[in-house]
């Protein structure tokens, strides 16, 4: 038996198993009048009617008005009426209980459709709290339906968008899942909501006036004011979605635009240096014929060095230009990073000629990293090293393990940071104000190595004493935790 009808049955065995107790209990044992009889009677149909509902008081009404009849109305025992008078107790009885049923049903109805407008506006409430936390479509899509089966309590939830003909689902299969085309068909026509006779509400979803799509919810009892402003919570809260990702994508452009502009001002500064000095010799060499070879060997010689200098500046502008605009692709794989820093070593090893290089290897899982990339933040670390300090002053390379991340570290003796700059050294075309300048860079190493290092979702630091030595760090993610 449907769990529905046994809840019936037994209500009815309860009401009239009481209606039984109150009439024996008054025929057998409390001798009091009709009037008593009839109002305990009117009272207990009351209590019915509000508890249980009309359908319970009305039947009950009519077997307490045989039984009133039979027991308690003379000649007792029999189902006739002497008195004229009694037929209009038994009236008056019949129809106090019917109207007083009724009225207790309306209250009780109204009471539970208050109650019911009261979860339902509860339930709006925490569905718009839900919905507008969603940041951008993609999340909101992916969660929407979850949000819905879980706030809503329906059993099935299905979002399906016409764009891009796309359906999000939670919950059991909807006993009617339609297939894209039979959604995409609804999503255009349906006017409003409407609910199947299986039970399952579809609700169209807009974007001011124009179809957007569809959501559909399966046994879900709310009134259809309520399935309309879950569809119109659901579709402001995608409107809202679509804003917030438009103003991102806007600011993401400003912004790019602004690192763009700021990369060529201080680009098209950091060219000047080197076009005057080839400038200038190139003028002094070419007006004046007299210039002894040994200053004629320094010009020529500046003129190289300027222009190599600029070849090498432009090239990590544009370098760091595709690494920030994401154009650069980087392979990632799990790598050894024992191999990477023999070939790190390799590349650069003329720099590192003058300089006793220790590399303290422990046993490291592999890395999950570009190898490419990884050489080239390690080459410019070294020949930093090495460029910053003494000849033949030590340089220390080492790696180890820090939960899901491997540290690598290079360390030397050379002529380390002020602390005010530490920050400074990793933007773009910044160089130490101390005996850096006398060096040769460009300034942009570091800038390089930091976008590439986040690029592996990690970050590169520095602890230096002025005179004393630097230690750059950075971070690669283990492969087999991060795979
Ligand atoms: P470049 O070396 O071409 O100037 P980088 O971006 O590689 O550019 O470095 C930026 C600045 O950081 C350098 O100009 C230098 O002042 C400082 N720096 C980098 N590495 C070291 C180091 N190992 N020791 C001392 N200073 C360093």
């Amino acid at each position: 038996m449907k769990p529905k009808r046994y809840i019936a049955l037994t209500q009815w065995i309860i009401a009239v198993a009481v209606l039984g107790a109150i009439v024996t209990a008054y025929h057998r044992w409390i001798h009091v009048n009709p009037t008593t009889v009839a109002l305990t009677l009117v009272l207990y149909i009351l209590l019915l009617a509000a508890r249980m509902g009309l359908r319970y008081a009305v039947g009950v009404s009519l077997m307490a008005a045989l039984c009133y009849n039979f027991y308690f109305l003379p000649p007792m025992g029999t189902l006739t009426i002497s008195d004229p008078e009694n037929w209009l107790a038994l009236f008056a009885f019949l129809a106090t209980s019917v109207v007083g049923s009724r009225l207790s049903q309306q209250a009780r109805d109204e009471a539970e459709l208050a109650q019911a407008r009261h979860r339902e506006v509860e339930l709006l409430l925490s569905l718009s709290r839900e919905l507008l936390q969603a940041e951008d479509v993609v999340q909101l899509l992916s969660s929407l339906p979850a949000i819905l089966l879980r706030v809503s309590g329906t059993s099935s939830v299905i979002v399906y968008l016409l764009e891009g003909d796309r359906i999000y689902q939670a919950g059991l299969p909807g006993p009617s899942v339609e297939n894209p085309a039979q959604l995409r068909q609804l999503a255009l026509s349906l006017p409003d909501v409407e609910t199947t006779p299986d039970g399952t509400v579809r609700i169209p979803l807009r974007a001011g006036v124009r179809p957007r799509g569809l959501l559909t919810l399966a046994d879900l009892e709310l009134s259809s004011e309520s399935y309309r402003a879950i569809g119109g919570l659901a579709s402001i809260a995608l409107d809202r979605a679509h804003a917030l990702e438009n103003v991102a994508r806007a600011e993401a452009n400003r912004e790019s635009e602004r690192l763009r502009t700021l990369l060529l001002d201080s680009i098209t500064h950091e060219l000047r240096t080197p076009l005057t000095a080839i400038k200038g010799a190139a003028s002094t060499l070419l007006t004046n014929d007299e210039v002894p070879s040994e200053a004629r060997h320094e010009l020529l010689s500046i003129v190289d060095e300027e222009a190599d200098r600029l070849n090498r500046l432009v090239g990590q502008a544009v370098e760091m230009a595709q690494i920030e605009a994401r154009e650069v692709h980087m392979n990632f794989g799990p790598a050894d990073l024992g191999g990477i820093l023999s070939e790190a070593c390799g590349t650069c090893g003329s720099v590192l000629s003058e300089h006793p290089v220790t590399v303290t290897l422990p046993e490291l899982p592999r890395v999950l990293c570009d190898p490419k990339m990884i050489v080239k933040v390690l080459c410019n670390l070294l020949e930093n090293a090495a460029k910053y300090s003494a000849a033949n002053s030590p340089i220390f390379v080492a790696a180890e393990r820090k939960d899901t991340t491997v540290l690598v570290s290079v360390a030397d003796r050379g002529i380390g940071i002020d602390p005010a700059e530490q920050d400074l050294i990793f933007d773009r075309l910044y160089r130490a104000r101390n005996r850096t300048m006398q060096t040769g860079g460009t300034g942009m190493g570091l800038a390089i190595s930091r976008a590439i290092v986040e690029a592996h979702g990690n970050t590169i630091a520095v602890t230096s004493q002025a005179g004393h030595g630097s230690v750059f760090t950075f971070g690669l993610p283990v492969a087999e935790e991060n795979a």
